[in-house]
């Protein structure tokens, strides 16, 4: 089926997201025009950090197994190529969501140590001049895999934003150092993938991209041009495409989009709200992009990651000793080795890879959450200390 490249599917998710992600591909042209004879997909989701899917931080495992067994029976092999946020450990990250074990048994490869990189130069870039990506995607299919959610720094996350994760983390640093919404734009003109198909099966809004409010938006959007898909993901959330910085910049830059939506209707989502971030969160937290400079030549440590791991910033878990009973369900919780001392009631930050598990575990509701992004609201439904606000960028 040939398809009008401003063309976008929207598909409502009920609850059979596979058969949700096969009418929204078909809906796009075919997995067998997307592939246009390459035999290796790569799938690259968001694994912003070790948040299960059904928080709508990350991308659902359900769909990435769906698509890669659709691009296997198209003929390709599929392959996950994904780094989470920069304050966070891909190991760590990696064993919190089981995506070793989750690749193996669907057969899906695994980018793990990329090898070699390629060097990308965006024609008309004006902030991000030059960028890395990993040397299998320059040959093979892209399939990008977005959530549908709001972030603390860039409004909203869909599927321009999803390209970060490809780059390496010193081209993430310049990006945030030299100007996140331009850089968006710029790695956008270089970058182009041949399928994004949005989960929005969750969603977050509020403070995403990591602690925001699950939306429970049940709904696949897909599209081959990833600005269209962006723009009619913000209609369907009722944001304005023009309030969100990069978006407004690339419809300047790279051309107003008038998508052809097809599919089955979906009503805009009765309460979507953007993030409030103060303009001190937001300085600081760029702030800690040039410092990485210095930092990294004198320790050999990214700074971002060094401060998060000192427990006094980030969005991270706080066990309140009164409440607690020592039932032991939040270490049975935790994924991860020496994070939580039953004796002392501590979280090490040092292990610890704030991923909440623990909180919506405990029975006694004594796990809150401490953070800070200056919106003041708690993530999700999560409990909250007095007087200090919870979230953080993540
Ligand atoms: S799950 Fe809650 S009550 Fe049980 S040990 Fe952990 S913090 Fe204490
Ligand atoms: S202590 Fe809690 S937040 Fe930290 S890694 Fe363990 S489960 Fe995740």
């Amino acid at each position: 089926m040939a398809t009008n490249s401003q063309r976008v599917a929207v598909v409502r998710t009920g609850d059979d997201l596979a058969g949700a992600a096969r009418r929204a591909i078909e809906l796009s042209g075919g997995m067998a025009a997307i592939l246009d004879g390459r035999r290796v997909a790569v799938l690259k989701p968001n694994f912003v950090a070790g948040r299960p899917g059904r928080t709508g931080a990350t991308t659902s495992l359900d769909l990435i197994a769906a698509v890669a067994e659709i691009v296997r029976e198209a003929g390709a092999a599929p392959v996950l190529c994904e780094s989470p946020g920069t304050e966070f450990d891909l190991e760590e990250t990696y064993a919190i969501l089981g995506i070793d074990d989750f690749c193996r048994r669907h057969g899906i490869g695994l980018v793990r140590d990329v090898g070699e990189w390629i060097e990308v130069r965006p024609k008309g870039a004006r902030r991000l001049r030059r960028f890395r990506v990993p040397a299998p995607v320059a040959e093979a299919c892209l399939i990008n895999l977005p959530v549908l959610k709001t972030h603390v720094v860039s409004g909203m996350s869909v599927a321009m934003k999803n390209l970060m994760g490809l780059l390496p983390r010193e081209d993430r640093r310049t990006m945030h150092t030299f100007g996140i919404h331009q850089s968006i734009v710029d790695l956008n003109l270089g970058l182009k993938p041949d399928l994004s198909l949005v989960d929005g099966s969750v969603g977050q809004d509020g403070e995403g991209p990591l602690y925001g409010r699950p939306a429970n938006l049940g709904v696949l959007v897909a599209g081959r041009d990833s600005l269209a898909v962006d723009v009619v993901c913000c209609r369907l959330c009722d944001v304005d495409p023009k309030a969100v910085r990069h978006l407004d910049l690339a419809l300047s830059q790279m051309g107003p989009r008038f998508p052809e939506v097809v599919g089955e209707s979906a009503a805009p989502v009765e309460r979507f709200t953007l993030p409030k971030v103060s303009p001190l969160y937001r300085f600081v937290f760029w702030l800690m992009y040039p410092l990485d400079y210095p930092f990294r030549w004198l320790t050999g440590s990214h700074l971002c990651a060094a401060l998060y791991k000192t427990g006094l910033v980030g969005t991270r878990p706080k066990i309140i000793e009164s409440a607690c009973t020592r039932c032991g369900d939040c270490v049975t919780a935790c994924p991860l080795p020496n994070v939580i001392d039953l004796t002392t009631l501590r979280v090490d930050p040092r292990t610890c890879a704030r991923c909440l598990l623990c909180v919506e575990a405990c029975p006694e509701n004594a796990i809150i959450v401490k953070g800070m992004s200056g919106s003041g609201e708690a993530p999700g439904s999560l409990p909250r200390l007095n007087g200090v606000d919870a979230g953080g960028q993540g």
